[in-house]
């Protein structure tokens, strides 16, 4: 079966890519270019396709899932319908707690949106860290892939990374749950990484299906004084070479990079450099340019992944209030999307220019004309709930700039 990589690169306009270039207003042309060279890709499902990448939106996603310890289905459910509504592109599950199977169906029954899996949590969850072999995560590899998912995420630190990592001294050592996962299952079987082991086989099941793979970001800096050290650059070239064999094999590729708490001088600089050394699309997680925010990382995440996003990160992972907290309830699920979707908004106003949205903004504003602004709000509602019927706000009551300047 054709991928839609082989059909780019056979010059062949498909509905996907036709559907991407419409609710982009680019020339389709141009997405077939970038599709050939693995600078774009398309996540789909269903009828549902997003295109992230090079010249395009920046895409933002949400997280949501059970825990070992907090598992409620219904409330991943709401927190799916949640997302849809307040603009997600994607969803990412990453369940481990209760039935992970039904709880991944009823989410895709949920919901339209592209929805990523990271099939290790599944086998840690279901057979334990410890016991979980090679077949047993192909195994949930293959079931997943059947079952739909729009992309998977594999982490790929190989024993020479992780040897480099064990002599260094990182305050927060590896926080990246897959990472970490992937690294036990490594360090107790004295293996090598199984994703890389068995490479050749996943890329059979990942063009079988035609799914995106999405390279993760083990090595992230836990904190900003954990930034840029040389597991971190040895994963990021790693990530690039396995990018390169993948999309080679005609499998789509985003890279994971620059995430975690990353200072914010730095940010902008590692965001074009992994764009240099691979020019896949690049998820970021955050970046949190700052620990001490917490209770609000969503705020600081914000920051973060405007400047990524500016820089030319191309799709962000949204936090929540909740972040190193616990897991987030449905209204922090909305906080943190919102404040994910202001960021690529931002980030797009630095790679775009300044939108046609906050132009009629104003010219609402210059009006006094509150339902015209809460139109072209990235979300209305809160506005409308603080704002007058009519006339001047209480900010200035009958000092309202705009009315005295308007009757000058
Ligand atoms: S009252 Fe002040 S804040 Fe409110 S609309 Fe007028 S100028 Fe703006």
């Amino acid at each position: 079966m054709k991928t839609l990589v082989d059909r780019a690169r056979e010059g062949r306009v498909t509905g996907p890519l036709r559907a991407v270039a419409r609710a982009e207003k680019l020339d389709p042309s141009l997405l077939l270019e970038g599709i050939a060279a693995g600078s774009v890709v398309i996540m789909r499902r269903g009828r549902r396709s997003v295109g992230i990448g090079q010249g395009l939106r920046t895409k933002v996603n949400v997280n949501i899932g059970t825990s070992p310890t907090r598992i409620d289905p219904e409330g991943e459910l709401k927190k799916a319908a949640i997302a849809e509504k307040y603009g997600a592109d994607t969803l990412t599950d990453l369940s481990m707690g209760g039935n992970i199977q039904d709880i991944r169906r009823g989410i895709f029954q949920a919901t339209e949106l592209p929805i990523t899996t990271v099939p290790i949590y599944q086998a840690a969850a279901e057979i334990g860290p410890e016991e979980m072999d090679e077949g047993d995560i192909l195994r949930i590899i293959r079931t997943q892939a059947e079952e739909g998912v729009s992309s998977f995420v594999l982490h790929c630190p190989d024993t020479r990374i992780i040897e480099r990592y064990r002599r260094g001294k990182r305050i927060m050592g590896v926080v990246s749950k897959g990472g970490s996962l992937t690294i036990a299952h490594m360090v107790r079987h004295r293996c090598e990484n199984p994703f890389i082991s068995r490479f050749d086989e996943i890329l059979r099941i990942l063009r079988k299906h035609d799914i995106v793979l999405s390279l993760g970001n083990t090595m992230r800096s836990g904190c900003i004084h954990d930034f840029r050290d040389a597991p971190q650059i040895q994963e990021i070239r790693k990530n690039v070479q396995l990018a390169r064999l993948a999309n080679g094999e005609g499998v789509q590729v985003i890279i994971e990079g620059v995430g975690g708490h990353v200072r914010a001088d730095r940010i902008a600089g590692e965001v074009r450099y992994q764009k240099r050394l691979g020019n896949f699309p690049l998820f970021v997680a955050g970046p949190l340019p700052t620990d001490i925010a917490v209770g609000h990382d969503h705020m600081a995440g914000c920051v973060g992944a405007s400047i990524a996003a500016g820089a030319g990160a191309d799709y962000l992972c949204y936090l929540t209030p909740a972040e190193h907290l616990g897991l987030p309830d449905p209204d922090q699920v909305r906080e943190g999307l919102m404040a994910f979707r202001i960021a690529a908004h931002i980030g797009d106003s630095i790679k775009f220019g300044p939108g046609e949205r906050d132009r009629r903004l104003s010219l609402a504003r210059r009006r006094l004309d509150w339902e015209g602004q809460f139109r072209h709000a990235l979300d209305g509602e809160p506005s409308r709930r603080m704002a007058p019927a009519a006339g001047p706000c209480t900010m200035c009551g009958d000092f309202c700039a705009i009315e005295l300047m308007r009757n000058l």
